[in-house]
């Protein structure tokens, strides 16, 4: 009788060792991550709700009155037209990855903040900058890729105006209570031309010219585009609900 319990202690023993220096014993197989066929850098991957891919402004209006979107549409991209005013999407949106190509005027005129100026603002508020930050100083917080005035790109990864540019941007929405308090921050990770430039930053809320951030409560809201009086092109926009 002694010899079984030795016997069923010893087999407890191996049998829990041999569990813990199995690699199996930690493999996790479900679920399976599906399938997604990446793009290329100038078509969007399989399951991506395209915004503009050059044919129609269709996903987009007015930001002033909700009416047809004004900017200039020619050949595979779109341009700002001075005093049209910004441009929003039709859909809106919470958490998301997104991909937007942007081109600053080849033809250099203005400086600082003048230079290509545009935006990209996540749910209407949180704008990371675009700017002609191409050997083009101007404040840190405000150059392009800048969470404009709460973050200072990490490096400088700006091509020179008249080329094609990317930016991907993952943005998760800031989360409010009941009572419209702000229960958790919004953050944004953007990689410019392919490099890190904003590591997974908390946003301090609404993006304003002058003084502090804003919390108001919010839902889903629309990607707005930006006219700031500079001709800044964009093309193959798209996005990824996450
Ligand atoms: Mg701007």
């Amino acid at each position: 009788m002694k010899n079984i319990y030795c016997l069923l202690a010893f087999w407890l023993i191996t049998g829990s060792l041999f569990a813990q220096t199995k690699p199996e014993a930690t493999e996790v197989w479900e679920p399976e991550p599906r399938v997604v066929t990446p793009g290329t850098i100038s078509s969007a991957p399989s399951d991506a709700i395209v915004l503009f891919d050059g044919t129609d402004l269709s996903e987009w209006v007015s930001a002033k009155d909700g009416g047809a979107a004004q900017w200039k549409i020619e050949g595979d991209h779109m341009t700002v037209v001075k005093g049209t005013g910004d441009i929003m999407t039709k859909r809106e949106f919470n958490d998301i990855q997104l991909h937007i190509e942007f081109r600053a005027p080849a033809v250099i005129e203005g400086e600082g903040q003048g230079r290509g100026n545009s935006g990209v603002f996540l749910q209407m508020r949180y704008e990371v900058q675009v700017l002609d930050s191409y050997q083009n100083r101007t404040y840190s917080n405000g150059q392009a890729g800048s969470v404009y005035k709460q973050h200072i790109p990490l490096v400088n990864a700006c091509k020179a105006p008249g080329e094609w540019q990317t930016y991907d941007i993952i943005f998760t929405a800031p989360r409010f209570n009941k009572d419209g308090i702000k229960v958790a921050s919004a953050y944004l990770t953007v990689i410019h031309n392919g490099v890190l430039i904003q590591n997974h930053v908390e946003v301090k809320g609404t993006t304003e010219y002058i003084g502090q951030p804003k919390n108001k409560a919010h839902g889903k809201a629309s990607i707005k585009l930006q006219d700031h009086s500079n001709p800044t092109s964009f093309r193959n926009i798209w996005v990824r609900e996450l």
